[in-house]
């Protein structure tokens, strides 16, 4: 099977667990018995970004790994704590969307090829972090609409300014006019009935934030594009922070789970 290690958890005295995301078996659960010896022949393979073919026989409920031939250990991680940590979650993020049996070959491919470029260290860490959540939620069937206003339907360039969380899209300037003018008028009445203040319970019918053509056109790039020739755009760093402030929100309130490595990123202040 070719494939790439999620993760790796020690178990018992010598052994380990490994999550491999596989060409041919999608996710799979693998035991790599005495990798933990320090003469072992899986010592290299029972790694995260361990990527090549494995050699493994189907138990109960567990494959068992005999033999791997690594083609990539991506070793320029290794040297950046940040990088590091970002590449893990990378994995943690795909082996949360991930099942065995399922043909995941897109989440693999644009895993490694994330990996690759958070390598290289030719782009920010941020870009390479916001277009992966981008494109896997995209594979994954959950892409925010960016080609034309989820309201009225409008496609045209220019005149597609906002984004709204709420409704998972691009609206075009007169949309969001219309939805804001309607939106403070309900607040203005809910204000006129409790008598001012925020306290009437009302809420902006749509939370749309202004969007620059420049993040619009990376969004669509990073939705259409395929994942090898995803990592050949840069953006201005005003750019990138109003990419990553849509692509973070997105992400937290499409995807139920808070991710282990990026609580460990937070906590060493790097993101
Ligand atoms: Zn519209």
């Amino acid at each position: 099977m070719n494939g790439m290690v999620l993760s790796a958890m020690p178990m018992g005295e010598y052994d380990k667990r490994l999550t491999i995301l596989t060409v041919e078996r999608g996710k799979i659960n693998a035991f790599a018995k005495g990798a933990r010896k320090p003469n072992s022949s899986l010592l290299a393979c029972s790694q995260p970004f361990s990527y090549g073919e494995f050699t493994a026989y189907a138990g109960r409920d567990s494959y068992t790994v005999t033999n791997a031939v690594i083609s990539n250990y991506f070793p320029e991680l290794r040297e950046d704590l940040e990088r590091l940590y970002l590449g893990m979650y990378f994995c943690e993020f795909a082996d949360y969307f991930t099942r065995e049996g399922n043909d995941e070959r897109e989440v693999l491919g644009l895993l490694y090829q994330s990996l690759r470029a958070l390598g290289s260290g030719k782009f920010p860490a941020a870009l390479v972090r916001r277009v992966y959540e981008l494109k896997l939620v995209s594979i994954e069937g959950e892409a925010p609409q960016v080609s034309h206003c989820v309201h009225c339907g409008k496609r045209d360039g220019g005149g597609l300014s906002y984004f709204s969380l709420e409704k998972d899209g691009i609206l075009c300037d007169s949309c969001a006019r219309g939805l804001t003018r309607n939106a403070s008028g309900q607040r203005a009445e809910a204000e006129k009935i409790s008598g001012g203040g925020m306290s009437g319970g009302s809420k902006p019918l749509s939370a749309s934030k202004p969007l620059s053509a420049a993040c619009l056109y990376a969004m669509q790039y990073v939705v259409g594009t395929p994942s090898t020739k995803l990592y050949r755009f840069s953006l201005k760093d005003e750019v990138l922070a109003e990419l990553g402030e849509i692509v973070g929100r997105y992400i937290k309130k499409h995807v139920g789970r808070e991710m282990k490595t990026l609580q460990v990123l937070e906590t060493m202040g790097f993101s």
